[in-house]
């Protein structure tokens, strides 16, 4: 493994130059042992209402807070859990951590909504359903409160399968977001074909945004489609306040992204959320520095 600088300036670790099969299998030795632990948590990146200015929920994403090598994130070990067939564990366990976080948020007044995603195999499993349905029942949050995000490469696996999957998920009254889109293949197909009720444009056109009008026409055509598809516009990868204050213009109905908020520890989030309350939540709004 190599170290070199994360995205969120913490040392991170890449997979890359990773030859040495006994590595991975030392990682992959650890991850499971992690998936019995305390290790896998969920940061959460709150996702901010454009409307109104209020934070409406949260994206959990997955970390791996490993004993020696510090912070994790995704890339480091989504692929092997992939591979090693721990998925269902890893999303289960994300769900029962992150469903925790938001309860004790809701139950502290916030009405927050939670957004979970799912991977390929995750779409695969036709147990998922009564365990999310499980889960929901146990930490006491209604279905309508939890959004699961998907991509678009859900559908190249068992499209008839993954159909079963989303159907009977969408059956709890759970919400289904289409994430990272317009990135993967066929996507008009997909979201014909697809009970979705949320669309997040991959942030890619989103940070070049305010300097590449190609990417701009995308982003307001983008939202005048999932207007007319009657579904949720979210435009993730808001890096800055020209952004921000351009997708606000441009009538997107939620925002996430750095100049947001990044993600954070669970225990970081309600001081977080006191905060923007009193800032009115719009980063803009805040001073500088
Ligand atoms: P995603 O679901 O599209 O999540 C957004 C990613 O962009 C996150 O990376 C987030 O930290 C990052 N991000 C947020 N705001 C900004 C921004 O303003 N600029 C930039 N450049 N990046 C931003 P992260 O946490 O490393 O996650 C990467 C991917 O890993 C996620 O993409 C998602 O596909 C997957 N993932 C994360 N957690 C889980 C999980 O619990 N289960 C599964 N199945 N997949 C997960
Ligand atoms: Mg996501
Ligand atoms: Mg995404
Ligand atoms: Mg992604």
């Amino acid at each position: 493994y190599r170290a070199k600088r994360g995205r969120h300036g913490a040392r991170v670790w890449t997979p890359e130059g990773t030859t040495d099969s006994r590595d991975r299998l030392r990682t992959l030795e650890e991850l499971r042992a992690a998936l019995d632990t305390e290790e896998l948590v969920p940061h959460h990146q709150p996702k901010l209402d454009l409307r109104t200015g209020r934070v409406t929920g949260v994206e959990a994403l997955v970390r791996w807070e490993h004993p020696t090598r510090g912070l994790l994130t995704p890339d480091v070990f989504l692929p092997l859990a992939e591979q090693a067939g721990l998925m269902r564990r890893l999303t289960l366990r994300v769900l029962e951590r992150s469903l925790l976080d938001v309860r004790a948020w809701r139950d502290a007044g916030h009405d927050l909504s939670l957004a979970v995603n799912l991977s390929v195999s995750n779409l695969q499993d036709l147990a998922l359903p009564d365990q999310v349905a499980l889960l929901l029942e146990t930490r006491g949050v209604p279905a309508e409160a939890l959004v699961l995000e998907i991509t678009e490469d859900v559908l190249m696996a068992d499209a008839a399968r993954s159909q079963q999957v989303l159907a009977d998920l969408r059956r709890l009254g759970v919400r289904l977001s289409v994430d990272d889109y317009g990135t993967g293949y066929s996507s008009l197909t997909y979201l014909r074909a697809l009970p979705v009720d949320e669309l997040k444009l991959d942030r890619s056109f989103v940070t070049s945004l305010t300097r590449d009008p190609r990417a701009a026409a995308i982003v307001r055509s983008t939202r005048q489609l999932a207007r007319d598809l009657g579904m949720t516009f979210v435009v993730e990868g808001v890096e800055d306040a020209a952004t921000l204050e351009a997708v606000r213009r441009m009538g997107c109905d939620v925002a996430q992204g750095w100049h947001v908020a990044r993600p954070m520890p669970a225990e970081r989030f309600p001081a977080w959320l006191a905060g923007a309350a009193v800032r009115g939540a719009v980063p803009r709004q805040r001073t500088p520095g």
